[in-house]
């Protein structure tokens, strides 16, 4: 306890669906944010343990839960995280922000948590769309979405440093979107190639992204179609079509929210240095903007992921 942690947000799960998640092409155990003395893990789907454990996420650290929908890959593992955090309920501690049918349950789907879990933790808040709620000096503000879980969650976070916004699973309708502004980074579930029912596809996520204009999207939840197209190809489209920084969340990754925060940085990376982009990307990047393309942005874009990978990399160590 009052350990000063790093900024950062780190993905243990980035996959969507039975086939890339069954078959572990990705996870779905969720993310962390971590921010001043407050972890957060969201959306701990299946092997949330283990992936903390694989990418060095203390899970006892955790500080809140926040548990989006009650579809297996979002939910899953909240009363195994739960019971790790608290020591089986020795170490009484914790909040879990969820909305209803994890907590209650609905007319096809039981409750997640279960009751015994649920009293190892300080507190649980069951929330609805449009509300807020603060812990510590983080502030809370739940989205609405469209989604087939039909009380579904979008987060809001305001840091003291960066505001980041996860969209969850919904899909597109631009009365969501203006939720979404002002935001430093947004994350958005984005399993779909082409348009199909209850979430994203990557018309949505361009259209949204520009509405939004964060400093940094992150695209993430990928699902069959799109972990077979090449995520990488995918979100040059986006950055090609938007011109914002845009990157493919992989397992593992870390990202410094800070360098996208409200005060510091520029809305892209536009000032580093171009020596900074080493070996053979750069041969490649120069290629590209020989065709013409906007090759600044692709530059900078892929010297941000290639630094956020091997950040990621580090920090597994
Ligand atoms: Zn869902």
């Amino acid at each position: 306890m009052g350990i000063k942690i790093q900024s950062s947000i780190i993905f243990l799960g980035t996959g969507q669906g039975s086939f890339v998640v069954g078959k572990q092409i990705r996870s779905s155990a969720g993310f962390i944010l971590q921010s001043g003395e407050n972890q957060f893990h969201i959306d701990p789907g299946p092997s949330a343990l283990a992936k903390a454990a694989e990418y060095g996420v203390n899970i006892r650290a955790n500080t809140a839960i926040f548990v989006s929908h009650s579809h297996i890959n979002h939910s899953n593992d909240i009363n195994a995280v739960i019971d790790a955090m608290t020591y089986s309920g020795f170490d009484k501690k914790g909040v879990l922000i969820a909305n209803s049918t994890v907590v209650n349950g609905s007319e096809e789907l039981r409750p997640v948590l279960s009751g015994y879990y649920r009293d190892f933790l300080e507190r649980f808040i069951v929330m609805q769309p449009n509300q807020r709620v603060a812990l510590n000096e983080i502030e809370i503000l739940t989205l609405k979405t469209l989604h087939s879980e039909q009380n579904t969650l979008g987060f809001k976070f305001f840091t003291p440093e960066f505001v980041l916004t996860y969209s969850s699973d919904t899909s597109y309708s631009p009365e969501l979107v203006k939720q979404y502004k002002n935001s430093n980074i947004l994350i958005l579930n984005v399993p779909y190639l082409k348009r199909g029912k209850y979430n994203l596809c990557v018309e949505d996520a361009i259209k949204i992204i520009k509405e939004v204009n964060p400093r940094l999207a992150i695209i993430q939840h990928f699902g069959v179609e799109m972990t077979k197209a090449d995520p990488l190809y995918q979100i040059r489209e986006i950055q090609k079509a938007t011109k914002v920084q845009t990157v493919a969340a992989k397992d593992g990754m870390v990202i410094n929210p800070l360098s996208y925060s409200v005060d510091r940085g520029q809305r892209t990376l536009y000032s580093f240095p171009k020596n900074q982009v080493r070996g053979n990307k750069e041969e490649e990047m120069k290629d590209r903007k020989h065709d013409g393309g906007p090759g600044e942005s692709l530059l900078d874009s892929d010297k941000v992921l290639m630094d956020l990978i091997e950040e990621g990399k580090t920090k597994q160590n």
